[in-house]
């Protein structure tokens, strides 16, 4: 590992001229740590984000919910706000990595994980995302993990968190506070940027941001929402595939507003307009779900190793609606 000094930092502004200085932010550890031990970066210096008092879930006066940076992945799962008006959000949390990765990780970190590609944790192998111009190893290599939607001739690289596919049905905004101290909102679905020809820009973040908060406004915190996960083991595991669902029913049933998202597919949390589209204004059947899900891997590009997600996210897709709607 390389070598780097450690410092806390007692303030944003502090942290702010650290990374412009070279550093680089550990907030709970469990992908910097990692990422260390790769040799994947190789910081002069660690600021620890974790005295900047960002942790806690609050409502704000509108009924919108702030859920601090720095809150840990088990805290904000549990947290009782959260459970019932964000239930996307929190079953997304509990299904996130084991117990004692989730009592460590924070949500801001949980934004910002690399991604697992096996060519980018190995530093023998060429990747553009890793090295760019070297190529990607992923294209004919080992890509089951892969994604179908979303990528590039120059990297098809999963975005791996959970939290966000959560967050993008629930139309939610990061608060990211900038180098000279303005703060921004950025929407969640506008946070990570495609591969295109520049696979290691992955978010909009800059040099010397720090995310301070996540925001889920008011009018999602009043939608009924689920999230279900397909993985390769019960205990833990980064999903296979994901479906984030968040929906609001009309007085006669109907569907009046309807967001769903996909996780572990895309190389970006990935909306499902498509889908949305088929059942706004409609009841909620078996048959009518079935049919919408079908279109969950419009626009896919499969390979051997990977082929398998496109009807699994049609399934995925089609049961979390199908539970969510009390029809399964
Ligand atoms: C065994 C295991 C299984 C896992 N399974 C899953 C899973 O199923 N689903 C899932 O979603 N995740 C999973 N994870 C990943 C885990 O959730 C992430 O590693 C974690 O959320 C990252 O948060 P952290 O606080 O530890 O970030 P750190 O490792 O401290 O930091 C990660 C990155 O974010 C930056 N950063 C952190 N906080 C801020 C901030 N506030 N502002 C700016 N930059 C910041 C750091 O500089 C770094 O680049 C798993 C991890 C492990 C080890
Ligand atoms: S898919 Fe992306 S991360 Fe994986 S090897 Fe290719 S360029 Fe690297």
């Amino acid at each position: 590992m390389h070598p780097f000094t450690y410092a806390p930092v007692a303030d944003a502004a502090g942290a702010a001229a650290r990374a412009l200085a070279g550093a680089q932010f550990i907030a709970g550890g469990t992908d910097m740590l990692q990422l260390l031990q790769e040799n994947l970066v190789q910081p002069q210096e660690l600021a620890d984000l974790n005295g900047l008092g960002l942790a806690g879930i609050t409502e704000e006066q509108d009924g919108a919910l702030r859920l601090g940076a720095l809150t840990r992945l088990q805290k904000a799962a549990d947290d009782p706000l959260l459970r019932e008006r964000c239930a996307v959000a929190a079953e997304a949390l509990a299904a996130s990595a084991s117990p004692m990765v989730r009592h460590m990780a924070t949500l801001g970190g949980n934004l910002l994980q690399r991604t697992r590609c096996l060519y980018f944790r190995d530093v023998s192998t060429p990747c553009n995302k890793r090295q760019p111009g070297s190529g990607c190893s992923a294209l004919e290599g080992e890509n089951r993990h892969n994604a179908i939607l979303g990528g590039s001739e120059h990297c098809i690289a999963v975005q791996p968190s959970d939290l966000p596919v959560a967050l993008v049905a629930l139309d939610a905004e990061v608060l990211i506070q900038g180098a000279g101290g303005a703060e921004r909102w950025v929407p969640v679905e506008g946070f990570h940027r495609l591969p295109g020809d520049t696979p290691e820009i992955e978010t909009v973040m800059q040099p010397g941001d720090i995310i301070l908060a996540i925001r889920i406004p008011a009018h999602a915190t009043r939608w009924r929402s689920h999230y279900v996960k397909a993985r390769d083991r019960a205990s833990f595991a980064w999903a296979l595939c994901s479906a984030a669902v968040a929906l609001r029913l009309d007085e006669e049933g109907r569907v009046a507003e309807l967001r769903v998202a996909a996780g572990g597919v895309a190389t970006k949390p990935w909306r499902l307009m498509r889908v949305e589209q088929e059942l706004l204004g409609h009841r909620l059947d078996r048959d009518r779900v079935r049919l919408a899900a079908v279109w969950a891997s419009e626009g896919a590009v499969t390979r051997p190793g990977n082929a398998y997600k496109a009807p699994l996210l049609q399934h995925t897709v089609e049961r979390a609606i199908l539970e969510l709607g009390g029809l399964a």
